[in-house]
C-alpha cells in the first residue's frame, strides 16, 4: 500500500520517534508499505515519520543508484550511531521537501548499531553513499531534516520555498500530505 508522504510542516515533526518493540506482523506489512511508498517516489530512503508514525524505523534501497545496481535493501529499527569518522559534501534532497537540494556536510564513515529486516541486532561498518543516506534517515528520526545542517543564510533563502512546501504548492509526482490539508482536517 503507498502512503501518502508527510511534508515539511506538519505535526508528526514536532515529537520525536519512539522506540519499536512489537516485532509482529503489524511491523512487517509497514516495512512492506515503506518502500513501495518509497520506490513509488523514487526515494532511497524513508523514515516512518515521513509516512506520518513516530517509530525509530526506516528503509534504503540505494540499487537504483546507477553505480549502485548490486546493493541489497536494507532495514533500519532503533538505530544508533556509535562512531564516526572524516567527512564528505555533497547534494541531498528529501521526499519532505520536494524542489529543495542542497550540498550537506557529513561523516565519511560511520558505526553503527541496528535492528535489521530478520529483527536482529547488527553492528555495521558504513562508508560513502550507504553512510550518507543512513545519517540521512537518522536524522529524521530526531526530526531532523538536510537543511537544519545548512548556514543561517542558506536557511533564510530557503523560506518561501518552504512556506510553499507547508501550502502543498508543490509538484510531487507521488502522494503527499502537507500542513495545510492536516489544518483542514482538524
Ligand atoms: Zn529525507
Amino acid at each position: 500500500m503507498i502512503m501518502p508522504i508527510h511534508m515539511y510542516g506538519t505535526k508528526v515533526w514536532d515529537s520525536p520517534a519512539k522506540k519499536v518493540t512489537k516485532f509482529d506482523d503489524n511491523l512487517v506489512g509497514l516495512i512492506r508499505d515503506m518502500f513501495e511508498t518509497m520506490h513509488n517516489a523514487d526515494g532511497i530512503g524513508l523514515a516512518a515519520n515521513q509516512v506520518g508514525l513516530q517509530l525509530s524505523l526506516a528503509v534504503i534501497d540505494i540499487s537504483v543508484m546507477d553505480d549502485y545496481a548490486s546493493e541489497q535493501p536494507l532495514v533500519v529499527i532503533n538505530p544508533e550511531i556509535l562512531e564516526t569518522n572524516g567527512e564528505q559534501t555533497a547534494e541531498e534532497g528529501c521526499l519532505s521537501i520536494p524542489g529543495i537540494h542542497d550540498e550537506v556536510t557529513r561523516a565519511q564513515e560511520i558505526r553503527v548499531r541496528f535492528t535489521d529486516g530478520n529483527f536482529e541486532r547488527v553492528e555495521k561498518e558504513l562508508s560513502g553513499m550507504w553512510a550518507r543516506v543512513f545519517q540521512h534517515e537518522y536524522d529524521h528520526l530526531q526530526q531532523k531534516f538536510f537543511i537544519n545542517r545548512l548556514s543561517s543564510v542558506k536557511r533564510q533563502i530557503l523560506k518561501p520555498k518552504l512556506a510553499k512546501i507547508k501550502r502543498n504548492d508543490v509538484r510531487a509526482k507521488y502522494p503527499v500530505f502537507s500542513a495545510i490539508e492536516e489544518k483542514k482536517s482538524r
